[in-house]
């Protein structure tokens, strides 16, 4: 599984970190301070995955992870994200 996230540009943590209930789990002083700084463009992070694996998709921006946890997170569905998306998963879009 991969999904596009948004890094930090103060600590370089992903923006997901900094949200409230994030927050007992890390010691960086931004995100428990929510003080997230984060950079316009998405990266993917490759979770579950080797080297020489094929790249696969993300999970398509605004998709719920985890649901019905305490740890539910939905992957961001801001403008970049989409573009991103759709690059990565080859999908055209007509202009
Ligand atoms: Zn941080
Ligand atoms: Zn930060
Ligand atoms: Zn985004």
């Amino acid at each position: 599984m991969s999904v596009l996230v948004h890094l930090c540009q103060s600590c370089g943590h992903q923006q997901s970190w900094h949200s409230a209930g994030n927050g007992g789990y890390t010691s960086c002083r931004c995100c428990r301070a929510d003080q997230c700084d984060p950079a316009p463009e998405p990266v993917l992070l490759q979770t579950f995955s080797f080297p020489g694996w094929q790249i696969e998709p993300p999970l398509p921006p605004g998709t719920v992870r985890n649901s019905g946890s305490m740890h539910a997170t939905t992957s961001c569905a801001c403008d970049a994200c989409l573009a991103a998306y759709q690059r990565l998963a080859g999908i055209a879009r007509p202009a």
